[in-house]
């Protein structure tokens, strides 16, 4: 692929200085031609140190890093920063107009990569990080939430990468970020993620799961900031001492492995959700953690929703109304810091 990216930037993210512009891509509607969308972009760069690409509203009803970042972008001074930080504190932003996962146009971003400028918009988009972004960082971090449709434990999340220093580097990442739990995924429902392409590329790849639901409470902002900052320090962009969960006074984080997929539930058939425990709850096998009632079924019995093993609840399903499919509830077992090194 030699075709030079579809998406264009208006500030030179080789240039000193603190500089707030914008991405922007081809957009044509019927009220429009010769147009554009627009992504805005803040880059930090002062002096020697590591380049971080920091990135939130992949998905757009994920708010909880886009906040978190529009405010970083406001309060970070350039001379606090030893590096060069390059944030999009909403990537996908028609879909957090929305209030929606998807795109308008139906796709998933965080499906996209690693994206073609030939391609629809999502795609070129994705083409910019994976040609452009990726390869000027050293560490990337994408903050993700449960959405509008899920309740997830406000934690910081990796994949277990092959690669064992950067498997290292990445699980001191999450581990900076000093939420009380951390949560190990696979990808068990496709490919293409952002994630994915920044591991491909050998950078530390920091992400988050920071609640969801639909709103963000006082107590998600304050672990999405303080786990934000603290994981800029780590990495030796920020200045500033570093914290650790025992210099909070804090006892060690609790790391679910989420890695057999066994542990992701889904709904066999359609019907209204309710939740029986709640995430950070340990269950036990065969345990309900949520079950099925049936509206055009008056007098049937609910369907228990069971826990597939033993383990700790990480997310439940936040939307009643439920498909055939669609996930209900995700558990994992706990781990120690040392059998992932
Ligand atoms: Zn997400």
């Amino acid at each position: 692929m030699n075709a030079p990216p579809a998406v264009t930037s208006t500030i030179d993210l080789a240039s000193p200085g603190k500089q707030i512009g914008r991405l922007q891509y081809p957009k044509i509607s019927n009220t429009a031609g010769w147009a554009f969308e627009f992504v805005p972009i803040a880059c930090f760069a002062n002096g020697d140190g590591p380049t971080v690409v920091v990135s939130g509203g992949n998905h757009g009803d994920e708010y909880e890093g886009q906040i978190a970042l529009l405010r970083l972008v406001n309060e970070l001074r350039l001379d606090q920063v030893h590096g060069r930080l390059i944030v999009i504190p909403i990537i996908s932003k028609e879909a957090s107009q929305a209030n929606t996962r998807m795109w308008p146009s139906g796709v998933n971003f965080n499906r996209s990569f690693p994206g073609s400028p030939e391609g629809p918009p999502n795609e070129q988009l994705a083409d910019y990080f994976t040609r452009v972004l990726f390869p000027m960082a050293d560490v990337v971090v994408d903050l993700h939430s449960g959405g509008r449709t899920a309740w997830f434990l406000p934690c910081s999340h990796m994949h277990v990468v092959d690669d064992a220093a950067q498997r290292k580097a990445m699980l001191e990442g999450m581990l900076a970020w000093n939420s009380d739990f951390h949560f190990l995924y696979v990808d068990v429902n496709g490919t293409g993620l952002l994630p994915v392409e920044a591991e491909n590329q050998g950078k530390v790849v920091i992400t988050t799961e920071l609640g969801g639901g639909g709103r963000v409470p006082g107590p998600v902002h304050r672990l999405a900031w303080s786990g934000l900052r603290n994981v800029l320090r780590h990495v030796g962009l920020l200045e500033g001492e570093v914290q650790t969960r025992a210099s909070l006074g804090l006892p060690d984080a609790v790391i679910i492995d989420g890695r057999d997929p066994s542990n992701y539930v889904i709904a066999e058939e359609a019907g209204l959700f309710e939740g029986l425990r709640e995430p950070g709850e340990t269950v036990s096998a065969g345990e309900p953690v949520g079950r099925l009632w049936f509206p055009d079924r008056l007098g049937r019995d609910p369907v228990p929703l069971a826990a597939p093993r033993d383990g700790i609840v990480a997310c439940i399903r936040a939307v009643p109304v439920t498909e055939a499919g669609n996930s209900v509830f995700t558990i994992g077992q706990p781990i120690s810091r040392d059998e992932l090194l």
